[in-house]
C-alpha cells in the first residue's frame, strides 16, 4: 500500500524537468481525515483555455485537479478559475476545504509525527 502510494505520488512529479519555478501552490485540507495537502498548479501545463464561443481569444483559464492524500485515499476535487490575465477569480472544492499556507505549515508539522 505504501509503495503504491510512493509510485503514484512521486512517479508523476519527478518527470517534470525544471522544478517549481513557474508553479504556484494551493493548500487544501481533506474533509474526512483533516490531512493538509499542498497542491502544485503549473500554469504552463495545468491551465485550460476557456472560450466564450465567439472568437479564438480565450476569455479565461481554469484548472481542475483531483487530489488524493496519504491518509484516507479519498479524492478532493478542486477547480480554480482565472481571468485572461491569469489572475485568480474564483475557486471551488469538493471533499475538502481551502486553507492558507500558514495553516498548511502548522497542520503538516503536526501530522508528521503520526
Ligand atoms: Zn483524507
Amino acid at each position: 500500500m505504501i509503495l503504491a502510494w510512493i509510485q503514484k505520488t512521486f512517479g508523476a512529479a519527478d518527470r517534470r524537468p525544471t522544478g517549481d519555478r513557474s508553479g504556484t501552490f494551493v493548500y487544501v485540507r481533506c474533509a474526512r481525515c483533516k490531512e493538509a495537502i499542498r497542491v502544485r498548479i503549473d500554469p504552463a501545463n495545468d491551465l485550460a483555455q476557456e472560450f466564450d464561443g465567439k472568437g479564438d481569444t480565450p476569455v479565461g483559464y481554469s484548472t481542475t485537479k483531483g487530489v488524493v492524500g496519504r491518509n484516507c485515499f479519498r479524492t478532493i476535487s478542486l477547480t480554480i478559475r482565472y481571468d485572461r490575465g491569469r489572475r485568480e477569480i474564483g475557486r471551488e472544492i469538493e471533499g475538502g476545504e481551502f486553507i492558507s499556507e500558514e495553516e498548511y505549515a502548522s497542520l503538516a508539522g503536526e501530522s508528521r509525527a503520526g
